[in-house]
C-alpha cells in the first residue's frame, strides 16, 4: 500500500505534522490502496510564503524562459503515460479509455500552454491604438501573483492541468490542493515538478480534504487568485472567502445540459451520441448531456435504440480492456446517485433501463446505466446533477419548446444538437444558453477553445487564451512619445 505522508513544498518533501489521515480506495475492489497524511494550516502557510518568494523570479524568466517548463511537462506525462493510466483507472474507477482521455488532454493542455507563454511574451509591449497626439500607450500582462488551485476527483489530471498549466505560463506560482478522493494521479505532478527542477516554490502541493486545507487555502492573505473545480455548495463557499480578501475567483461548477434531438435527426446516429453524452466515465461529468428532450415523432424509436445500447454496455474492472463502464468513483458517489434513484421510485418515474433491475459485477461501488422518460419539468432528478449514469428524457413537440426546455435550467454549462442539417443545429446551438455546444458531435474538448459555464456553472473561463487570461492583469503604460 502507498503511503503518501509528504506535502510538496518549495521543493521539498515535507514531513507533515498532519493530524489526519485519509484512506484512498479503489472503487472495484473496494479496498483501501493508499494512505495519505493531509497537511496542516501551516503546511498551506508554508506552501504559500515559498510561492510568494519565488513568484517575481519566475515572473522575470518570461514567457519564452517559463515555457520549456510546461513542455517538460508534457513530455514526462507521456513518459509515465502507461503507468499513469492505469493509477488513475484503479484510484478512480474509470475504464483505461477514460483514463488515457484524462491523461491525453492533460498533455495537450500543457504544450498548448507552453505556446501561449511565449505568445504573451511575444506581445508585451503592444502599442495601443489611439488618437490622441504625441502620446504613446502600451499594455503589458502580468501575472495574479500567487494562486490557490482546488480540483475535484472525475478528471483528476486534466481538471488540474487547465488550472496549473495556464497559471505556470502567465508567470503565477502556484498552491495545489487535489481532491482527497484521488490524490494518486496528481502526486505525480509533484514528482516531475522535481525531476524537471521547477524552480523551488512555483508549484506546492498540499494533501488534505475541503476543510482542513482547502477552507484555510481559500482563506489564505497571501493568495491573490482563487481557481475552482468542483460543486456548487463548495463554490460558494470559496467565491465567500475570496469576497472576504477582495481576491479574484473563477468557478468551475455543476451541470444539468440538455441534448436536443430535432425531429430531422436520423435516430441510431442520435442514440450513439445520446450515449456518449451521458454513460461515459460512469456518467461523472460536469458536462453530461443529461437532460434528453426529443422532438416526439422520434420519441419511442429512440427510446428502443438507447435501450439495445445500455443493455451492451459491459460494467466490470476499470482495468479489463472489454469493460465499458467502471463502478462510480466512491461509495458516497454511488450513495448519492441511489439517493436520486430513490426519489425517482416515490416521483413514479417511468424507467425505460432501471439500475436496479440489472445484475451488477459481484464487487465495485456500481451504478447500471438508467433512463427515466417522459420526467416532468418539476422533478428533481430533471434540476439537479445527478452525476451519474442516469438519463432523464422528455419529448417535445416543436424546435421552439425544445430551446425554451433547454434554457429553463439554472445550469449552463454545455448542450448538444443532433440534426440532420447541421447549419439548422448551428443555429438552434446559438439560442442556447451554455458555454460548449456539440453540434452532431458530443464531449468534444480541445485546449485552444475556452471551458465555462452560464449562470449557475461557473464563473470565467478555462482553456484557449481565456484561459491565460484568468492568470493576468492587464496594465498600460501611458506618457509622452
Ligand atoms: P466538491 O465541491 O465536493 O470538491 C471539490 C474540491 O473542493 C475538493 O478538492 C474538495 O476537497 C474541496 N473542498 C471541499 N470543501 C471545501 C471548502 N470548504 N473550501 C475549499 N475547498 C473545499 O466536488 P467533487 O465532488 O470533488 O466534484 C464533483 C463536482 O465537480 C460536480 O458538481 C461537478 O459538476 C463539478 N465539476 C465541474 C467541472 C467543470 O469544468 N465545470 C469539472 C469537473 C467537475
Amino acid at each position: 500500500m502507498q503511503h503518501l505522508t509528504k506535502q510538496f513544498i518549495d521543493n521539498h518533501w515535507v514531513e507533515s505534522q498532519g493530524q489526519r489521515r485519509l484512506a484512498v480506495t479503489d472503487p472495484y475492489h473496494q479496498r483501501q490502496i493508499a494512505e495519505v497524511t493531509t497537511g496542516d494550516p501551516a503546511d498551506v502557510d508554508a506552501a504559500v510564503t515559498a510561492a510568494r518568494r519565488s513568484q517575481s523570479a519566475w515572473q522575470a524568466l518570461g514567457g519564452d524562459g517559463r515555457a520549456p517548463y510546461l513542455e517538460a511537462f508534457a513530455t514526462h506525462l507521456e513518459q509515465r503515460r502507461e503507468s499513469l493510466m492505469r493509477l488513475s483507472s484503479t484510484n478512480n474507477g474509470k475504464a483505461l479509455a477514460e483514463a488515457a482521455i484524462d491523461l491525453d488532454d492533460a498533455i495537450a493542455c500543457y504544450r498548448y500552454y507552453a505556446g501561449q507563454a511565449r505568445a504573451l511574451e511575444a506581445r508585451q509591449g503592444r502599442l495601443v491604438e489611439h488618437g490622441m497626439e504625441g502620446v504613446s500607450a502600451r499594455t503589458y500582462e502580468d501575472p495574479a501573483g500567487v494562486v490557490g488551485l482546488i480540483t475535484p476527483w472525475n478528471f483528476p489530471l486534466v481538471t488540474s492541468a487547465w488550472k496549473i498549466a495556464p497559471a505556470l505560463a502567465a508567470g503565477c506560482t502556484v498552491v495545489f490542493k487535489p481532491s482527497e478522493v484521488t490524490p494518486l494521479p496528481e502526486q505525480a505532478l509533484a514528482e516531475i515538478a522535481e525531476a524537471i527542477d521547477l524552480p523551488a516554490g512555483v508549484l506546492n502541493l498540499v494533501h488534505g480534504d475541503g476543510e482542513g486545507i482547502g477552507a484555510p487555502l481559500t482563506a489564505h492573505p497571501g493568495i491573490d487568485k482563487l481557481s475552482f473545480t468542483g460543486s456548487n455548495a463548495v463554490g460558494a463557499k470559496v467565491m465567500r472567502a475570496a469576497a472576504e480578501g477582495i481576491r479574484g475567483v473563477s468557478l468551475e461548477l455543476g451541470g444539468k445540459s440538455p441534448i436536443l434531438v430535432l425531429d430531422d435527426a436520423e435516430v441510431e446516429q442520435a442514440a450513439d451520441w445520446v450515449m456518449a453524452g451521458i454513460y461515459f466515465n460512469s456518467g461523472q461529468i460536469c458536462s453530461a448531456t443529461s437532460r434528453l428532450l426529443v422532438h416526439h415523432s422520434l420519441a419511442d424509436a429512440l427510446y428502443d435504440a438507447l435501450g439495445r445500447r445500455i443493455d451492451a454496455i459491459r460494467l466490470g474492472d476499470p482495468l479489463a480492456d472489454d469493460t465499458d463502464m467502471g463502478p462510480m468513483t466512491s461509495a458516497r458517489q454511488r450513495q448519492s446517485v441511489e439517493d436520486y434513484l430513490a426519489i425517482a421510485a416515490e416521483e413514479g418515474l417511468v424507467a425505460v433501463r432501471d439500475a436496479r433491475h440489472r445484475t451488477l459485477p459481484k464487487q465495485g461501488e456500481f451504478i447500471a446505466p438508467t433512463l427515466f422518460r417522459d420526467v416532468p419539468t418539476s422533478s428533481r432528478l430533471w434540476r439537479e446533477e445527478i452525476f451519474g449514469p442516469v438519463l432523464c428524457a422528455r419529448s417535445v413537440a416543436s424546435e421552439a419548446e425544445a430551446i425554451e426546455l433547454a434554457n429553463d435550467s439554472d445550469f449552463g454549462l454545455a448542450a448538444t444538437v443532433i440534426s440532420g442539417d447541421t447549419e439548422r443545429a448551428r443555429r438552434v446551438g446559438r439560442a442556447l444558453r451554455a458555454g460548449s455546444i456539440w453540434v452532431n458531435s458530443e464531449q468534444l474538448v480541445m485546449p485552444e477553445a475556452g471551458w465555462g459555464g452560464f449562470k449557475h456553472s461557473g464563473i470565467g473561463r478555462e482553456l484557449g487564451p481565456w484561459g491565460l487570461a484568468a492568470y493576468l492583469e492587464v496594465k498600460h503604460l501611458i506618457g509622452p512619445e
